[in-house]
């Protein structure tokens, strides 16, 4: 059996930031890939304060109303664009646990409704798929299938699964999350493309259930792609509720991933 746990680094330390508290992952503790790295320079305390203060010349006027600023109207920086922003529009102060903010922190409209939508993610999301789920599991094309609990592991990089075998998978090397759906109509099926590396979702929203997923993921050392799929169970009780949920969370996590990459 693995020994990881004990010989594990310091997972996280709570940082003082000029924007507030911060509980960062320890400097050789892995980072969550659902972090995002903080755009501007202030929000780190190794870069020197004059580049803050250089910065601050640069930018004279409000970048939504574009008010003037001066020591009436202070300028406010955004804590997730970076930006700056005169008060009025940059008055939100909303959670922002991707850049590990421990309390809410002042980010600007357009953010401030991305950062409310990822609170969700943190507050509910998160939770079913730590604590995991159930499923039929399908490696690649084989015939054979096996009973397995999936879940997150607690530091947020891997898939685990669990059963007569174990099979862990980065998050990071996933390329394509693929939610299978049955519409609630009998016979009417549906497939939501999510590929997290590849193209946009193809969303099609409506009272679709959730019944599998398909993973396509890299292995470190091999070529190509290799691919499994979970099937949540057929019987109607609890543990397909909870697959259901967990495949809903999984999906909305591929999300948070794909768009992640563009900031
Ligand atoms: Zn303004
Ligand atoms: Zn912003």
């Amino acid at each position: 059996m693995s020994s990881g746990v004990a010989a594990a680094p310091r997972a996280k330390k709570l940082v003082r930031s000029p924007s507030g508290l911060r509980m960062v992952p320890g400097a050789s503790a892995p980072r969550s890939p659902f972090g995002l790295v903080a755009t501007v320079c202030f929000l780190s305390p190794a870069i020197p304060r004059l580049s803050w203060e250089l910065r601050e010349r640069e930018c004279p006027r409000c970048m939504q109303c574009d008010a003037k600023f001066d020591f009436i109207t202070r300028k406010h920086h955004c804590r997730r664009c970076g930006k700056c922003f005169c008060d009025r529009c940059c008055s939100q102060k909303v959670p922002l646990r991707r850049m590990c903010f421990v309390d809410p922190v002042r980010q600007c409209a357009e953010c401030a409704l991305v950062s409310h939508r990822e609170a969700e993610f943190y507050d509910r999301q998160l939770k079913v798929l730590l604590s995991g789920a159930t499923f039929t599991v399908t490696f690649g094309n084989s015939e054979k299938s096996e009973t397995m609990v999936c879940r997150l592991s607690n530091n947020q990089r891997c898939l685990i699964l669990d059963g007569d075998s174990h099979c862990e998978i980065e998050v990071a090397h996933i390329s394509t999350v693929q939610v299978l759906t049955e519409g609630f109509a009998p016979g009417e099926k549906d497939t939501h493309t999510y590929s997290v590396l590849e193209s946009q979702p193809a969303s099609k929203g409506g009272n679709a259930r959730a019944t599998g997923m398909f993973l396509q993921y890299t292995v470190p050392g091999t070529e190509g792609e290799a691919q499994l799929k979970l099937t949540a169970g057929e019987d109607a009780n609890t543990s397909r509720r909870q697959a259901t949920a967990w495949l809903v969370a999984m999906h909305k996590a591929a999300k948070l991933l794909y768009e992640s990459r563009d900031q």
